[in-house]
């Protein structure tokens, strides 16, 4: 059967442009269906290593080392009280009292320098979408994919906006590349909202913010800092976007937005001045970009792959962006699912669901292990710090933060931590007790 393309990727972000790139680069014929034009603003601009390897692989790295992002070392994460436990080892996180960890610590397989970027999602995500274009996919911008038609066992048909005409193409399979548009998860009612996180995000960039002004080290200032407030559940996000522009954003349940009936302005601030000295920090700044939400982003899937489809980045799966693994998952997705996708191409064409089973294992098995991670931070954060200053499990929590899941046994750390918060759970005269956090999610099993 001819086809207008062997796979079509609805969506030109991250996760998109590298499946596109891998694809193409196998010798399949792709096309990228992007609705927006490139450039355009997007949240989500914290690097972590375990892109280098994906982004070396699909020949993009020289143009993202040609664009002189920031070079992010490691991340650093400062909180308003102060909690020392020396009776058992653990020295908790207190004002001023940061915990950082840089990169350099530990090498990663693939990973061939000790930093990573923040970036303008702007320029990075153009940046690979051209590198896609170069590798052979054919992009086409301004055109959004409206429905997806499984009804023929040989092909799929796209039913596509461009301007206010509807155009149809066919392909022989489709990567759902859409992000938290999620085109096929809401088309074949697979999306399930997370039980436990209901986050909301406003964020905006700022223009000469002193970034050594909460550092404990004034050579971290281009780590990623995630300041906590002294409200449950909810930090603010200090991200370098270039020498004098910096991302603020504050991450709190979304409840509070709706609880403080306030405007965005109002919000934010009302938020930032819980820690006098970040606002202090924020208010000698000017903000250059007009606030912007993000909300009802923490969800999964029912399934990720099924016959003819496969599900990649935001569009499968996002939980909550503490750590920085979006962009990450992105183009590691799209790297484990292209290896099944190229290897049924080579084998004569099958793309039925059980052709992605692979994919489906290992992408969740990864997910899994960061969903449990964020789940115990946002229950018992000083427990984080705690582990990312004790010998014993700082590398181990390095590895997560390099984004370094895909591989590999469940990091040791996440069974310690499991243990410490459900005896810290079970103690109301812990220490810690005090320092609980208002998500439960099911930290010893989580099935979502
Ligand atoms: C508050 C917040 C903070 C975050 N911070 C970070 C961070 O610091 N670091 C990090 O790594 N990640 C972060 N993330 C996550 C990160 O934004 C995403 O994980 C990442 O952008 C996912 O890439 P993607 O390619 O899957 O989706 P996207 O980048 O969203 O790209 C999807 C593309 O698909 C297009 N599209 C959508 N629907 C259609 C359609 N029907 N037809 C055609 N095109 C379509 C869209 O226009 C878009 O360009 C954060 C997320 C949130 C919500």
């Amino acid at each position: 059967m001819t086809t207008d393309f062997d796979v079509v990727v609805i969506g030109g972000g991250p996760a998109g442009s590298t499946a596109a790139a891998y694809l193409a680069m196998a010798g399949l014929s792709v096309a990228v269906f992007e609705s927006e034009m490139f450039p355009r603003a997007h949240v989500g601009e914290s690097l972590v290593p375990a892109t280098t390897p994906v982004l070396h692989e699909t020949g993009a790295m020289a143009a993202v080392d040609a664009a002189n992002f920031p070079k992010k070392y490691g991340a650093s994460w400062t909180a308003s009280y102060a909690l020392r436990v020396p009776s058992n080892g653990f020295v908790g996180m207190g004002h001023r009292l940061t915990a950082d960890v840089q990169f350099v610590e530990r090498d990663q397989e693939g990973v061939d320098r000790d930093y990573t970027f923040h970036v303008d999602r702007g320029k990075f995500d153009l940046l690979l979408l051209k590198n896609a274009e170069e590798k052979g996919a054919k992009v086409f911008s301004g055109v959004r994919v409206l429905k997806v038609d499984f009804s023929d066992p040989e092909q799929v048909g796209l039913t596509c906006r461009l301007g206010s005409k509807e155009v149809g193409f066919s392909a022989k399979m489709v990567v759902d590349a859409s992000g938290r548009g999620t085109t096929l998860g809401r088309q074949l009612k697979l999306k399930v909202s997370d039980p436990v996180f209901d986050q909301y995000a406003l964020h905006t960039w700022f223009e000469d913010v002193d970034r050594a002004a909460l550092a404990s080290n004034p050579q971290e200032t281009d780590f990623i800092f995630v300041h906590w407030l002294p409200v449950k559940d909810t930090w603010v996000w200090q991200i370098p976007i270039t020498d004098t522009i910096t991302s603020i954003g504050i991450v709190t349940q979304k409840k509070r937005f709706a609880q403080a009936n306030a405007d965005r302005e109002k919000f934010f601030w009302d938020f930032v001045d819980t820690r006098p000295e970040l606002a202090e920090m924020l208010r000698k700044a000017k903000r250059v970009r007009p606030f912007k939400a993000e909300g009802d982003y923490s969800y999964a899937m029912r399934q990720i792959c099924g016959d003819r489809y496969v599900l990649i980045g935001d569009a499968a799966r996002f939980v909550d962006p503490i750590f920085s693994s979006g962009v990450s998952v992105a183009l590691n997705s799209a790297r484990i699912a292209c290896k099944d996708i190229i290897a049924a191409h080579k084998a004569g064409g099958d793309f039925s669901k059980k052709s992605f089973a692979p994919y489906e294992e290992k992408l969740r098995k990864a997910v899994g292990y960061w969903y449990e991670f964020i789940t115990i931070f946002y229950r018992l954060n000083v427990l984080f710090t705690a582990f990312a200053k004790d010998p014993r499990y700082r590398i181990d929590v390095l590895r997560m933060l390099q984004g370094d899941v895909y591989d590999g046994d469940e990091p040791k750390a996440l069974q310690a931590m499991r243990e410490v918060v459900n005896a810290v759970e079970s103690d109301p005269e812990h220490v810690w007790y005090p320092f609980l956090g208002t998500l439960r999610a099911p930290t010893a099993a989580p099935q979502f």
